[in-house]
C-alpha cells in the first residue's frame, strides 16, 4: 500500500485548511529497495544521517539505506530524553535530511534534531504497533518530564513489511488494541459536536474510520485463521498519526478509553500495581466503555446542573501527590461550557450512534481470539475497581467524553 497524503490537505469541507508535513506513506514488502526512489521523489536529497540504536542495526542487515552519516547509538539505558538526544546532535555531522530507523525511542531521536535544525525527517519503522510514527508529537522526556509535545511529523515514512513482520504477537495485539479504540474515540467526538458544537471534521472522521475498517479487517482475519496483515495493521497505524496531524490534536484518534492508559501511568492510590504497554491499557479502556456506552444507551437521561469537582474527591481519588495536577486541569472544566440539557435533547442521535458499537460479546470474543488485554485484571487492575476506572480516569484530561457528560446526567 502507497498513501500519497496531499488528498487530505487543502480546503476542506469542514471550513479549514488541513496541512500535512507527511508526504507519503509506503508499506509494502521489500518497500526499502526502493527507497532511494522515494527520497528523490520528494526531493529529499542532500546530507543524510541515518539514526539506529545497535538492535535496529542488526535487525535491517542488508538492508541499511544510504548514509553519508550513520549513528548507531547504545541501546543500554538509551530512553528518549531531551538531554540524551541533544547528547547525539553533537555529533551529527551537518545533515541535511535525519532518517530514523527504530521504533517510538529512536523516532525521537530523529524527530526532536530534525525539529531543531529545521530539515526534513523521514520514517523506517522497524515496528508498527503505535499510530506515533505519523503524528507530529514527540514523548521525549523533557526537562525531567514526560509528556507529548508538538513537533514535526516524517516527510516520509517505508515501512518495509519483511522487518515489521518481526515483531512479537505481543505488540501485533497492543497494536489491535489501539486502532479499535477507533469505537469509542470517534463515538466521543461526534457526541460532543451534537452536545457542544465542538470542532469536527467529516474527512478526518473518515480517514479514522478507515483506519478502524483496516484493523477490524484484519484483526478478524488474525482470529479466524491466525494469519498477521502486517501490511493492513501497519497502514491502520498511519492513518490513526495522520489524523493527529492533520487536527494538530489527538481528538479523532483518543477518547475516554485512552485515559486509561494516562491512569496507568498515573498510577493513583489502589492503581499502584497497574501496569501494560499503551495498546493494552487502551483495550481495557476501549472494552469498559463499550460496555458503559450500551449501558447508557438503555437508560433514559435528566439534565442536572454542572458542579465542579470536589477537591475532597479528587485527593480521595487521586492521592495527596496527584490531586494538584488534576485540580488544575480541571479548572476550567469542559463541562460548563455548554447546557447539558443539550445531551437531552439530542439522545435518541446518541443512543444510535451507541447502539451501533459493536456489542460486549462481540468485541470480547474478538479480543480473547486475538490474544488483546482487554479486562482490567490483565493489566494488574482489581477487578472490583471496573465501575469506577472510567469516571476517575475522565477527571486526568479537560476533554468531553461521555463518561465526562455522566457528570451532568441522571439516568434512570
Ligand atoms: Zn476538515
Ligand atoms: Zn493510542
Amino acid at each position: 500500500m502507497i498513501m500519497n497524503c496531499e488528498q487530505y490537505t487543502g480546503k476542506c469541507v469542514c471550513g479549514r485548511e488541513h496541512t500535512l508535513e507527511t508526504r507519503k506513506v509506503v508499506v509494502a514488502e521489500k518497500a526499502l529497495e526502493h527507497f532511494e526512489e522515494y527520497m528523490q521523489e520528494l526531493g529529499l536529497t542532500g546530507r543524510r544521517t541515518v539514526v539506529y540504536d545497535e538492535i535496529t542495526w542488526k535487525l535491517t542487515e542488508g538492508k541499511h539505506v544510504k548514509a553519508d552519516q550513520n549513528i548507531v547509538l547504545d541501546p543500554h539505558g538509551l530512553r528518549a530524553e531531551d538531554v540524551l538526544i541533544e547528547k547525539m546532535m553533537k555529533d551529527l555531522d551537518k545533515p541535511e535530511v535525519i532518517v530514523a530507523v527504530g521504533a517510538g525511542t529512536i523516532m525521537d531521536f530523529g524527530r526532536y534534531p530534525a525539529f531543531k535544525l529545521g530539515i526534513p525527517f523521514v520514517a523506517i519503522p522497524t515496528l508498527a504497533s503505535s499510530d506515533g510514527f505519523t503524528a507530529n508529537i514527540c514523548s521525549a522526556i523533557m526537562n525531567g518530564q514526560k509528556k507529548s509535545t508538538p513537533m514535526c511529523a516524517p516527510a516520509l515514512v517505508v515501512a518495509d513489511l519483511d522487518i515489521i513482520s518481526g515483531a512479537p504477537m505481543r505488540l501485533v495485539a497492543s497494536g489491535i488494541n489501539d486502532i479499535l479504540a477507533k469505537y469509542t474515540s470517534l463515538a466521543d467526538w461526534r457526541i460532543s459536536h451534537l452536545v457542544d458544537g465542538e470542532y469536527y471534521c467529516p474527512m478526518v472522521a473518515d480517514l479514522a474510520e478507515h483506519a478502524l475498517k483496516l484493523m477490524r479487517g484484519a484483526a478478524d482475519k488474525y482470529a479466524a485463521t491466525g494469519i498477521v496483515d502486517h501490511e493492513a495493521m501497519t497502514m491502520a497505524q498511519m492513518e490513526s498519526g495522520l489524523t493527529m496531524q492533520l487536527m494538530d490534536n489527538s481528538r479523532a484518534a483518543s477518547g475516554a478509553e485512552h485515559l486509561m492508559a494516562h491512569l496507568v501511568e498515573m498510577k493513583p492510590p489502589r492503581f499502584e500495581n497497574a501496569e501494560g504497554i499503551h495498546g493494552e491499557c487502551v483495550g481495557v479502556g476501549t472494552f469498559q466503555c463499550i460496555r458503559e456506552y450500551h449501558k447508557l444507551a438503555g437508560m433514559k437521561p435528566k439534565a442536572k446542573p454542572f458542579k465542579p469537582l470536589t477537591e475532597a474527591w479528587v485527593v480521595e481519588k487521586f492521592g495527596e501527590r496527584l490531586a494538584p495536577g488534576i485540580l488544575k486541569e480541571n479548572e476550567n472544566d469542559v463541562l460548563a461550557t455548554f447546557d447539558p440539557q443539550n445531551i437531552v435533547d439530542h439522545w435518541s442521535e446518541i443512543k444510535a450512534m451507541l447502539d451501533a458499537l459493536p456489542s460486549v460479546e462481540e468485541m470480547e470474543k474478538l479480543y480473547s481470539a486475538c490474544g488483546c488485554k482487554y479486562l482490567p485484571e490483565h493489566i494488574g487492575i482489581d477487578p472490583a475497581l471496573a465501575d469506577e476506572m472510567l469516571d476517575i480516569s475522565a477527571a486526568i484530561r479537560n476533554r468531553l467524553t461521555l463518561v465526562r457528560m455522566k457528570r451532568v446526567l441522571d439516568f434512570e
